[in-house]
C-alpha cells in the first residue's frame, strides 16, 4: 500500500516511510491511498469474534500488504493484551472503558501497536531510532510505557511545566533508561509546535533518525478503530451506536470514522470537547480558527489547533456539509464538568473521569435531542489519573488506585527544564542527543 500526503497527493511513500517518518516533509498528514473496506465475510461473523480477531482483521486491511500475516498477530496480540469492556449506566447510555492498559488511558492502544510496528519495520537495522512525542498529558505515558527497554530505541518527551497532573508527570519522568523528559515552559501547542519544528529540520531529522509518536502517526490511529468495533458488537442485534468521544487532537475521532469506513454500521459521532472548541465551532458554523490553548480540568484534552483536523477533512473530501452528516460537536465547561462527576455518581455509584464525563454531558444531550438513540461514551483514562478533580468532587479516597498507578507515587521525577524557544531546544539536542 502506498500513502499519500494530504496536502500533495502525489507525494507517495511507502508503509515504512509513513510510519517511521510520521509527518510528510510538506507539513500535511500522510493517509492510505485507498482505504480498506472489511467484505461481507467479515460482516457476517464479526459479533462472535475476539477483540484480537477484530483487530487483525481491520490491521490486516490496512497493512497487509507490507506486514506478514503471523508477525501483525503478533503486533495485534501484543497491543490488545487487556480489555476494553461496555459498561451500561442506563438504557442506550453506554461507556467504554478505555483505561485497562499499562498507563490507564486509551492512548496505550496506540502506543503500543505503533511500538511493535515500528520495531518490526527497523528490525536488523543498526541505527537508534529517536522518538520525539509532544505530549497534554496522556500520550508521553503511554509511549513511555510502550517503549522502555525497546532495543534500537530512545524516547524524548516534551511536556508542558505545570499543566499535566502529578501522576501523569511521573508517567513521563519516572522510567529513566531510554526515555528522557523534557518540562517545557509553555503550553501543549508549545511544545507540538518544537516537534514539528524538529521535524522540518533536515539535518536534526536526519541525524536523529526522529520518529514521532504523536498521533499524526498513523500506527497510532489504526488500533485505536477497533475498540469502536469490538464495542458496537456488544451491543443488540440491529442498534447502531452514536460515539462520543471526548476530544483534543481529534486522533480518537479520526479512529472511530476509520472503523466505520471499514464498514462498521454507525449511526453518528458526537465530539465533545471542554472549553478548546475549535472544532465543535467549525462544524457549527463552517469556519476552523485554531487558536491558543486554554487550560482546564480535562487537561489532555486542551488543545488549540488538533493536529488530525486535515484528516478528518480528508476522509469528508473536504466538505464541511458532508462532515456535519456525520459529526456533530459540543462543548461543556469545567464548572459542567465537575456538576457531571457528582451527577454520575450519585444517580450510578459510577466514578468518571474528568474527559468522560465531558463526553457523557455531551451524550446525555444527544439521547434528548434523538430519544431511542444509544449512546457509547469513551471513557479515557481512569478517574484514578485525576485526583484532584475527584478528590473535589466526591471526597478524598473515594476513587481506588490501580497499582500500577500507585507505585508511581513514591518514584522519583527525572527532567530537564527548557524555554519554549526552538534555538534553545535545536542546542539542547545537539549537546544531548544529536
Ligand atoms: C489524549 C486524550 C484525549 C483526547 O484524545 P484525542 O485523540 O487527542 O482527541 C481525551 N481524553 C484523554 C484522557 C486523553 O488522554
Amino acid at each position: 500500500m502506498k500513502y499519500h500526503s494530504t496536502s500533495n497527493p502525489s507525494h507517495q511513500v511507502d508503509l515504512k516511510e509513513a510510519i517511521l517518518r510520521s509527518l510528510p516533509p510538506d507539513n500535511g498528514l500522510y493517509m492510505p491511498n485507498e482505504l480498506p473496506v472489511l467484505g461481507r465475510d467479515f460482516w457476517t461473523i464479526w459479533r462472535e469474534l475476539t477483540f484480537q480477531e477484530i483487530g487483525f482483521a481491520v490491521a490486516e486491511a490496512f497493512f497487509g500488504e507490507d506486514v506478514p500475516a503471523p508477525e501483525l498477530r503478533d503486533i495485534v496480540e501484543g497491543t490488545l493484551a487487556f480489555d476494553a469492556p461496555l459498561v451500561t449506566l442506563a438504557p442506550g447510555d453506554h461507556i467504554l472503558e478505555l483505561f485497562h492498559g499499562p498507563t490507564l488511558a486509551f492512548k496505550d492502544f496506540g502506543a503500543r501497536f505503533m511500538a511493535r510496528l515500528m520495531a518490526h519495520l527497523t528490525r536488523g537495522e543498526d541505527r537508534l531510532l529517536t522518538v520525539l512525542v509532544a505530549t497534554s498529558g496522556d500520550t508521553g505515558g503511554a509511549v513511555a510505557s510502550a517503549f522502555h527497554n525497546v532495543p534500537g530505541t530512545r524516547v524524548i518527551i516534551l511536556y508542558p511545566k505545570g499543566k499535566v497532573s502529578g501522576l501523569q508527570e511521573k508517567q513521563l519522568t519516572a522510567l529513566g533508561g531510554n526515555i528522557t523528559a523534557l518540562e517545557i515552559d509553555g503550553t501543549f501547542d508549545d511544545c507540538q509546535a518544537l516537534v514539528k519544528k524538529a521535524f522540518l529540520d533536515r539535518e536534526v531529522a536526519e541525524r536523529m533518525n526522529l520518529t514521532s509518536a504523536n498521533s499524526i502517526n498513523l500506527s497510532r490511529l489504526v488500533p485505536q478503530s477497533f475498540y469502536y468495533i469490538h464495542s458496537a458488537r456488544q451491543l443488540p442485534e440491529g442498534v447502531k451506536p452514536t460515539f462520543v468521544i471526548p476530544s483534543g487532537n481529534f486522533g480518537n475521532l479520526t479512529a472511530g470514522l476509520l472503523a466505520k469506513q471499514v464498514g462498521l454500521p454507525v449511526e453518528h459521532f458526537l465530539a465533545a470537547t471542554n472549553r478548546n472548541d475549535v472544532v465543535p465551532e467549525y462544524l457549527k458554523k463552517g469556519e476552523y480558527t485554531p487558536r491558543p490553548s486554554i487550560a482546564t480540568i480535562s487537561n489532555a484534552m486542551d488543545v488549540g489547533a488538533p493536529s488530525n483536523f486535515v484528516r478528518m477533512q480528508a476522509l469528508f473530501g473536504n466538505s464541511w456539509q458532508k462532515m456535519r452528516e456525520s459529526v456533530s460537536g459540543i462543548s461543556f465547561s469545567d464548572g459542567e464538568t465537575r456538576a457531571a462527576v457528582r451527577e454520575v455518581k450519585s444517580l450510578f455509584n459510577y466514578e468518571i473521569d474528568p474527559h468522560g464525563a465531558v463526553g457523557w454531558l455531551a451524550a446525555r444531550n444527544y439521547r434528548a435531542a434523538h430519544p431511542g438513540s444509544a449512546t457509547i461514551t469513551l471513557e479515557t483514562a481512569h478517574p484514578a489519573k485525576f485526583p484532584d478533580v475527584m478528590d473535589a468532587e466526591l471526597g478524598v479516597g473515594k476513587v481506588d488506585i490501580p497499582e500500577r498507578l500507585a507505585v508511581l507515587a513514591d518514584q522519583e521525577k527525572v527532567a530537564t527544564e527548557l524555554p519554549k524557544d526552538w534555538e534553545t531546544f535545536r542546542a539542547w539536542l545537539g549537546d544531548n542527543v544529536i
